[in-house]
């Protein structure tokens, strides 16, 4: 039998093709059977390129329901499908076409002129564009070529996404995911969530992160769910759409930014049975702001681009604040000493290494094969994980481990103070010492009360420079870009 992923979402919407899959705020719509025929029609441009089984496919195009399609054709055709972040400049697109040596490449019609050049050294068998609103070069060969209607045979180890890292700690990696890897993750989730064919899932997040491509669609397709495909997460679109929604994935800015607009009520989120949100934190204030407003308790999740989804927070059962949850069924977690701790998991989520990598691969597994996931966390007695940190943002003061998210969660919780980032930056005496970024609100808040609040911590973790910034940098999935805060203020105790 055929292992490719693309087989088991063809079978989960096979008796649901007139069913609407992919709903557009302008009216817009494509059923199961729309989609299906669409990917058939990409797979059959992309093969007629001569592009083989096992070659990558790089993309880079503005959310759409063609790219989906694109997705699924590649997928279909055997291809490896290999998303890019659509912030990515000319210069950065130029390294990620040299690191996967696609065979294809397909970018946005605005961007045809600045990637040709790039394109042009990355060998291609072809350059292909497709626009936002489904135009361009790709569609156009689509509907004029035949269609590859069947599904290329792959095994469960074969790899079927290469997902870049979201390069929050440095410079991204290719994280090979196999069909088995997909199909584990998709299948757990639908169940553990309970996704039947009512619901309707609220899409707002880009489609080439895990977050969005695989948590959001392949838990929904499962299903055969109605999905409402936001192009972006806009918070009047977010308003019109609840009302019609059961399920929102989100990440935790998006609960942010509903929350501070007043719009937002209990009645709005009546139709919803479940919120969900993962890729960052979820601070302890947004969640019980959120419960508070709505009634509703965030389930968040923990994920990455190496395993995909790890584990959740119970449908039915405590939602904890600032915790992530239970491994989900077939995934162990452990922690790798004393806690906090390193946190490593093994299962069928696992991805099969780092593209072109093998050093890279090697360095992040333990040697009986766990995977070291760069996080750092605890574990209760009955196996619920909190996540304090990441390895690499952990600061080292005076030879003692300071966890950021324990002095952050102080000043979160002072009035006057919407969030904060704490880093470590070089100091003199101390190796490292604590730097408090911090964004205000309402009346903000006086150093005077913030060196009042961390005094209940020990004397080493207390930060001595607290710095007011209007936002945190973010990127598109709402991560904190604490290397480049380190950056900015390296200097400071210096
Ligand atoms: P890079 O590996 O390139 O530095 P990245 O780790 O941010 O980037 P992703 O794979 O997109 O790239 O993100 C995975 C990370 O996101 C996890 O390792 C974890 O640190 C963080 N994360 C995901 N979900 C949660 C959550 N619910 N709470 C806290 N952190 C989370
Ligand atoms: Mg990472």
């Amino acid at each position: 039998s055929n292992a490719n992923f693309f087989e088991t979402l063809k079978a989960a919407y096979s008796n649901a093709f007139d069913k609407p899959c992919l709903s557009l705020p302008n009216g817009r719509s494509f059923t199961y059977g729309d989609i299906d025929a669409l990917s058939a029609k990409m797979a059959g441009a992309l093969l007629a390129t001569g592009a083989k089984p096992g070659d990558r496919i790089t993309v880079q195009v503005e959310k759409s329901a063609e790219n989906i399609a694109l997705y699924l054709g590649a997928m279909r055709a055997g291809l490896i499908y290999v998303p890019l972040n659509t912030a990515y400049t000319p210069e950065e697109v130029q390294y990620f076409l040299s690191d996967a040596k696609p065979a294809i490449f397909v970018c946005s019609p605005e961007n045809y002129a600045a990637l040709a050049p790039a394109a042009k050294k990355a060998r291609l068998k072809k350059l292909f564009t497709l626009g936002a609103e489904g135009n361009g070069s790709l569609p156009d060969t689509a509907s004029s070529i035949s269609p590859f209607k069947r599904c290329c045979s792959r095994t469960e180890t074969d790899t079927a996404v290469i997902l870049y890292t979201s390069g929050t700690t440095g410079r991204s990696k290719g994280a090979m995911l196999t069909h088995g890897n997909l199909r584990s993750n998709a299948e757990t989730l639908n169940t553990l969530w309970d996704f039947t064919h009512h619901d309707v899932l609220l899409h707002a997040l880009p489609v080439f992160h895990i977050h969005g491509l695989f948590v959001a669609l392949h838990t929904a397709m499962l299903s055969a769910c109605e999905i409402l495909f936001l192009p972006k997460f806009d918070v009047c679109e977010i308003l019109s759409q609840l009302p019609k929604s059961s399920v929102m994935m989100g990440v935790p800015t998006f609960y942010t930014r509903l929350l501070a607009n007043v719009n937002f009520t209990k009645t709005v989120c009546e139709s919803v049975r479940l919120f969900i949100s993962g890729s960052a934190p979820l601070t302890t204030e947004t969640f019980k702001a959120f419960e508070t407003r709505t009634g509703h308790k965030i389930l968040e999740r923990y994920g990455m681009s190496e395993a995909g989804m790890i584990a959740s927070n119970p449908l039915n059962g405590e939602r904890v604040a600032g915790t992530v949850g239970y491994p989900l069924p077939k995934v162990s977690i452990r922690i790798s000493g004393e806690a906090p701790s390193e946190v490593e998991i093994k299962g069928p989520n696992v991805f099969a290494g780092y593209w072109e990598k093998p050093d890279k691969t090697k360095e992040v597994f333990t040697k009986d094969l766990w995977f070291r996931t760069g996080d750092i966390g605890t574990l209760s007695d009955d196996g619920r994980l909190t996540l304090v940190g990441r390895e690499k943002d952990l600061i080292i003061s005076g030879g003692f481990n300071i966890y950021p998210v324990e002095i952050e969660q102080v000043i979160n919780a002072l009035s006057g103070v919407a969030e904060s980032a704490v880093i470590g930056v070089p100091h003199p005496d101390m190796g490292e010492g604590v730097v408090a970024i911090l964004v205000e609100e309402n009346s903000g808040v006086t150093d005077e009360a913030l060196s009042q609040a961390v005094s209940k911590l020990a004397k080493f973790k207390r930060p001595r420079r607290f710095i007011r910034l209007r936002t945190l940098p973010r990127n598109a999935m709402g991560k904190v870009q604490k290397q480049a805060l380190r950056e900015t203020y390296k200097n400071i105790y210096r």
